[in-house]
């Protein structure tokens, strides 16, 4: 039987999904009889191809994530939003209640500390935008897995569930959002 393929990206995350995901432990041997990875952290891939499940931590931020994550919608048969970020913007998206110039002196003109003071404007960086949104302002999306982040736990049972062909239902003990 042929494995199924899964992507997985942070946009505005950080990191912390993905470092609970690998909290499976020696689980995740068990899983890779049955999966494989596409573009992700874990692998070297540049673009997501045809895939079966993404899973996207992080909210959106800037340019370029709202361009990955079109990427992923484009190629992936489901795609789970995956803690809190990525649901509702998460801590990230408590910089909504400033506007974006503020932010931006904030860090590089008026902060502790900062040298040499200047808003970094190469254009090989993604332009912020004015807000952080939850993906689902961008892509439809399929499922959520809340939390800041998910357990390993959480992301097993999602997984099996899809695997088996299941519809996904979180038990009580795994459901949180902190
Ligand atoms: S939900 Fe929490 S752990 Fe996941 S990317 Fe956001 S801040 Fe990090």
């Amino acid at each position: 039987m042929s494995k199924i393929r899964i992507a997985t990206t942070s946009l505005a995350g950080c990191f912390g999904c993905h470092m609970s995901f690998l909290d499976m432990d020696e689980r995740l041997v068990a899983l890779l009889e049955h999966v494989e990875f596409n573009r992700s952290p874990f692998t070297d891939i540049k673009h997501c191809g045809p895939c079966d499940i993404g899973l996207i931590e992080g909210g959106v931020c800037n340019v370029e994530n709202v361009h990955v994550l079109r990427e992923f919608r484009d190629n992936c048969k489901i795609l789970i939003a995956v803690g809190a970020c990525a649901i509702n913007g998460g801590v990230p998206a408590m910089r909504n209640h400033f506007n974006l110039r503020e932010c931006l002196e904030e860090a590089y003109v008026n902060g502790v500390g900062v040298v040499n003071p200047q808003i970094p404007n190469d254009v090989e960086l993604p332009l912020l935008l004015d807000k952080v949104h939850p993906i689902h302002d961008v892509v439809r999306v399929d499922y959520y897995l809340p939390g800041c982040p998910p357990s390993a736990d959480a992301f097993l049972n999602i997984l099996g569930d899809l695997l088996a062909g299941k519809e996904p239902s979180l038990p009580n003990n795994l459901l949180h959002y902190d």
